[in-house]
């Protein structure tokens, strides 16, 4: 029996998944004779994109509801370490540390956020990259403040003014308001975002920075740019200059790397940490490893490399899973090709504001930017969830999609 191994169970690796399972039935071959596992590190399919929404009760899926109908094992684990030439890769379970083997992986690991060794960061600052980081964020602020009100009690400070940070911004003063709703004597609530760059939303394109500015004074948003954080506490942050911001809830989302089990792989990697692929999601230069995902760089139309995002995970997962079974049985792979590139950034109850291309020309903004929004993170970028395995299969099909739909 041959054993196909895929490390990680999100947007890249359970497309693989589904890729893989697809492919294996399109050519009649039976998990006797090639076996298809998933190693996670828990039991769930994480909506990852939606961590900065206040509701986080429908953003995770139960990995073997999509697994289980297609015969896909799941083992819950965490990868340690990938011995490349004896081809096994070593897991930690509940039940202690024990080793996998392979003929084929494919590595769809995913990338974390940032984390400087900024004094206080890693103790006092909350993030949302992961479902239990968002639900502690979720928890600090929806509890009243125990302690005496204090200048920064409904002040939240958020530090990066990425994309994500722009989302987590947005939704935060509707949640510190709510939060606040018990309190006989609330502050009124106030958000501070914050960065280092000159200016917010710097990958943006001017007309949508310019939307982004809109939303935020609407929403009451402050903002600060240039700033450079030196230390965080239970009451805010310190910058370099020694000046104080004074916030008791500080959220991080500086930057993206790729996860560090690339760093097992002997090649180059990109300023993110991404090991590079070829067209046919084969990682260059090392045997029998397939890579997707975050943890992955390719470029997508002759020019652009993928950028870490769920709108790419998900192809290159697809076609990672059809062509790591190609690799194995001897049959053509399938080169990857994506024509398009979009943003959508959610702005919280202003709405939203929806991109396309390289050089970012908005095509829609404010409440008709939010039903594609919506659409993208509700509907669209979910897996299956009827339990229908003939659907599962379908879902895995290695193709590319149209751009979500923009509305007027
Ligand atoms: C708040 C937020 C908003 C975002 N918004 C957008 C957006 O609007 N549009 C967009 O396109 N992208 C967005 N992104 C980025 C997007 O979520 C990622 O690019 C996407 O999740 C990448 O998919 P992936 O499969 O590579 O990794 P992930 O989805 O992160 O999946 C990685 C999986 O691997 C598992 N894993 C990791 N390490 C191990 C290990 N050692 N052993 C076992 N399992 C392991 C993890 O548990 C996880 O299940 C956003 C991200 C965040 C955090």
């Amino acid at each position: 029996m041959k054993r196909i191994l895929i490390i990680g169970g999100g947007f890249s690796g359970l497309a693989a998944a589904m890729g893989a399972a697809r492919k294996l039935d399109e050519l009649g071959v039976t998990n006797r004779e090639v076996a298809v596992t998933l190693v996670n590190r828990n039991a769930w399919h994480s909506i990852r994109v939606r961590n900065y929404e206040r509701d986080l009760s429908e953003i995770r899926v139960p990995l073997d509801d999509v697994l289980k109908p297609i015969a896909v094992e799941r083992v819950e684990a965490q990868v340690t370490a990938i011995d490349l030439a004896r081809r096994r890769v070593t897991i930690k379970t509940l039940n202690g540390p024990t080793q996998l083997e392979y003929d084929r992986i494919v590595l769809a690991a995913g990338s974390q956020v940032n984390q400087p060794d900024t004094p206080g960061l890693a103790e006092c600052a909350f993030n949302v990259d992961t479902f239990d980081a968002a639900a502690r964020l979720s928890d600090h602020i929806a509890k009243p403040a125990k302690k005496p009100p204090g200048a920064g009690r409904y002040t939240a400070l958020v530090i990066g003014a990425g994309l994500t940070g722009i989302e987590v911004a947005c939704e935060l003063p509707e949640r510190l308001r709510i939060a606040g709703a018990g309190d006989a004597s609330p502050a009124p609530p106030r958000v501070i975002l914050a960065d280092h760059a000159p200016q917010i939303g710097s990958v943006m394109g001017n007309d949508a920075r310019s939307v982004i500015g809109e939303a935020l004074a609407a929403l009451g948003i402050e903002t600060r740019t240039g700033i450079v954080v030196s230390a965080i506490d239970q009451e805010g942050a310190t910058l370099a200059d020694g000046k104080r911001i004074e916030a008791d809830t500080v959220v991080w989302t500086a930057g993206m790397r790729a996860n560090p089990l690339t760093a097992l792989f002997p090649v180059e990697r990109d300023p993110w940490g991404r090991i590079a692929v070829d067209e046919f999601l084969k990682v260059k230069g090392v045997a029998d490893v397939f890579a997707a995902g975050d943890v992955a760089r390719m470029i997508i139309d002759g020019r652009h490399p993928t950028v870490m995002s769920c709108q790419h995970a998900r192809p290159m997962g697809r076609f990672a899973g059809n062509n790591v079974v190609c690799d194995l049985l001897g049959v053509k792979p399938l080169a990857l090709q994506i024509n398009w590139y979009v943003t959508c950034l959610d702005l919280g109850p202003w709405g939203a504001v929806y991109t396309h291309g390289w050089e970012p020309k908005v095509v829609a903004w404010g409440m008709a930017a939010k039903r594609t929004k919506r659409t993208i993170n509700c509907v669209r970028i979910y897996p299956p969830r009827s339990g229908s395995r003939r659907e599962i299969l379908e879902a895995g099909a290695p193709t590319v999609p149209s751009p979500p739909e923009s509305y007027r």
